[in-house]
């Protein structure tokens, strides 16, 4: 079985490959690939190229998907998992694209047993198990570096990483070489400062949005660690370390 994978694998890409000059022209369009070494980018390239063809992309209400959009989504993508591999995103296949910000309804209990009926605009949300969804106008002000420390796609990958061993919970399955209480200790200590610093009126060191729960808490410092890695290690370096260990990268040095 092994041996067949690697065959198709190996077929995918030699048939299939990101046209170079697509591949080339998106990874300048974002400063998130700055830095990457020359192997580093042909291994993303050749990563991009298999998630396209393991994974379907959908553009809703009215969205064309061009070549290029879809490369650059399977690029951001593909960034946290270019030391981990595309096995860290099996088990669903679906991204489904908007052109905008899009609207949800749910419903809601509160601990009193109230529901309530909530109507909320997203830039992107991923289900366990199910489909990555975004939104494209976000991609490209996120591309564009307009937002520090902000990328949709990150963000939403994050969440299928913390995904891999249950509920999103700020805690994707840690490498044999990674101490589970000093993940626990460096989140949860970052987790309660920012929390402070927002009682207390402060101006807050990194995105808000981190504090409305761990998992946001990790996808949010996952977006700073390949956006903006220096503020990152500036405001919470032991986080910063936890995340080089785990994304076996070091984007402060790039
Ligand atoms: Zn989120």
């Amino acid at each position: 079985m092994k041996w067949l994978e690697r065959q198709r694998i190996r077929y995918t890409l030699n048939h299939y490959p990101i046209p170079l000059d697509v591949w080339e022209g998106q990874l300048q369009t974002s400063d998130l690939f700055r830095g990457l070494t020359a192997v580093e980018r042909a291994h993303l390239r050749e990563l991009a190229t298999l998630f396209l063809h393991r994974k379907t992309l959908n553009g809703v209400q009215g969205l064309t998907l061009s070549t290029e959009m879809a490369v650059a989504v399977a690029a951001q993508a593909c960034l946290p998992i270019l030391k981990l591999g595309l096995d860290y995103y099996d088990g669903w296949v679906e991204v489904i694209i908007y052109p905008h910000t899009f609207r949800v309804a749910r419903d809601r209990t509160d601990a009193t047993g109230v529901v309530s009926h909530e109507a909320l605009a997203l830039r992107g949300e991923s289900w366990s198990r199910g489909p990555v969804i975004l939104s494209w106008d976000d991609i490209v002000t996120d591309m564009a570096g307009f937002r520090s420390g902000h990328n949709v796609v990150v963000h939403e990958f994050a969440h299928k990483l913390d995904m891999l061993n249950g509920r999103a919970n700020g805690m994707p399955p840690l490498h044999p070489n990674m101490v589970r209480q000093q993940w626990t200790k460096a989140f949860s200590d970052a987790l309660e400062h920012l929390e402070q610093q927002l009682v207390h009126h402060r101006h807050p060191g990194i995105n808000p949005y981190a504090a409305t729960a761990p998992a946001e808490f990790f996808a949010v410092v996952s977006e700073y660690f390949f956006t903006d890695p220096l503020t990152l290690r500036h405001h919470y370096p032991v986080v910063y370390d936890q995340l080089v260990l785990f994304y076996r990268q070091v984007p402060a040095d790039r």
